[in-house]
């Protein structure tokens, strides 16, 4: 694949965080922290959840994607954007779209869930369906840019998008103060680099941990190699992390700000989803529960320590997770 030097991009920082947080001020959520007594226990440490299912559409996307789309100059806005994405990029782009009064056209693949692409029509976006198995969505969303003059806006490697997704940690910082680690789970690393922005400005002795799917874990492999390595898709039920390789922005700043990179099964995220709907009743998607699970299998090391875990969303098909769970 072709790699950009990472001499010639120029990496965010927290200034872009705190901008983008001014930005979604009175449009985001600003999402609880909850605690659980047997999470504690258990962990043998104190756990704060950051609850970005509770965030508008469901996942933390939506910080990102309003962040963007608030920068758009009167050429952009007319014209409008275009995302390519089955799942929470799509949404986030599509609400934030409507509320800004940006037309939005969205690619999505023919076997999408239908939930999906519903909710995303409902938004108002436009949706553009291809075939995932002999077309590339990135280039028809880029065909369609170009065509019709607009924006494309990626899901993790962009500076504005990776600042918006920093402001999750921002909040949690604000709130709980310093903590001993934090734990955020990756698919192209935007959430991550995002958090380790915040990271290093509010907490800078906090180990931060990226948590992937055990299936894919490309993120791991580039960290501990020194390169982004792409991987085929992997088969895992955390759809939001099935990526095949990390950004170049998401990876210089993950090479720069974060410890080590972790991995959670298939079968760790369940038991996380059993665990949050049991004792604290809420509906976590797989992905969402990739911090949590990895947490939990270091509990020897993380005895007496204040410990963050950043709980990414909680979109999930009803019928998917009962059978998930009912395994
Ligand atoms: C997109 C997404 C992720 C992964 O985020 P990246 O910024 O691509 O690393 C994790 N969880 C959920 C719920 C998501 O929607």
């Amino acid at each position: 694949m072709d790699t950009l030097p990472l001499t010639n991009l120029v990496l965010p920082t927290y200034d872009d965080v705190v901008a983008a947080a001014a930005r979604i001020e009175g449009h985001a959520h600003k999402t609880p922290v909850l605690t659980s007594r047997t999470a504690n226990r258990e962990l043998g440490a104190e756990v704060f959840f950051k609850c970005e299912n509770y965030q508008r559409m469901g996942a933390f996307k939506f910080r990102g994607a309003f962040n963007a789309l608030s920068t758009f100059d009167a050429t952009q806005r007319k014209h409008g954007v275009v995302a390519f994405s089955s799942g929470n990029h799509a949404q986030g782009i599509a609400l934030s779209a409507r509320l800004l009064g940006i037309p939005a056209t969205i690619v999505m693949p023919h076997d999408a869930p239908a939930a999906k692409v519903a909710a995303t029509k409902e938004y108002g976006a436009t949706v553009v369906r291809y075939d995932r198995y002999t077309q590339d969505r990135e280039a028809i969303g880029r065909q369609l840019a170009h065509e019709q003059g607009l924006t494309l806006v990626p899901p993790y490697d962009h500076p504005h998008i990776l600042a918006g997704q920093g402001t999750a940690a921002k909040e949690l910082f604000e709130e709980v103060g310093a903590l001993d680690a934090l734990f955020v789970c990756l698919g192209g690393g935007g959430l991550l680099s995002g958090s380790a922005l915040a990271t290093r400005a509010l907490a800078p002795d906090c180990r931060l941990y990226g948590v992937e799917p055990e299936a894919g874990n490309d993120g791991q492999q580039s960290l501990r190699s020194g390169r982004i390595v792409k991987i085929e898709t992997p088969k895992t039920i955390a759809d939001g992390a099935q990526t095949q390789y990390l950004g170049n922005y998401t990876f210089g700043i993950i090479q720069r700000d974060v410890d080590d990179i972790l991995t959670a099964s298939d079968g760790q995220l369940v038991e996380a989803m059993r665990f949050f709907a049991e004792r604290m009743k809420m509906v976590v998607e797989p992905t969402g529960c990739l911090g949590f699970a990895a947490a939990r299998a270091m509990a020897s090391e993380l005895k007496g320590q204040r410990v963050g875990v950043i709980i990414s969303g909680g979109n999930i098909d009803l019928g998917t997770y009962a059978a998930l769970l009912a395994r």
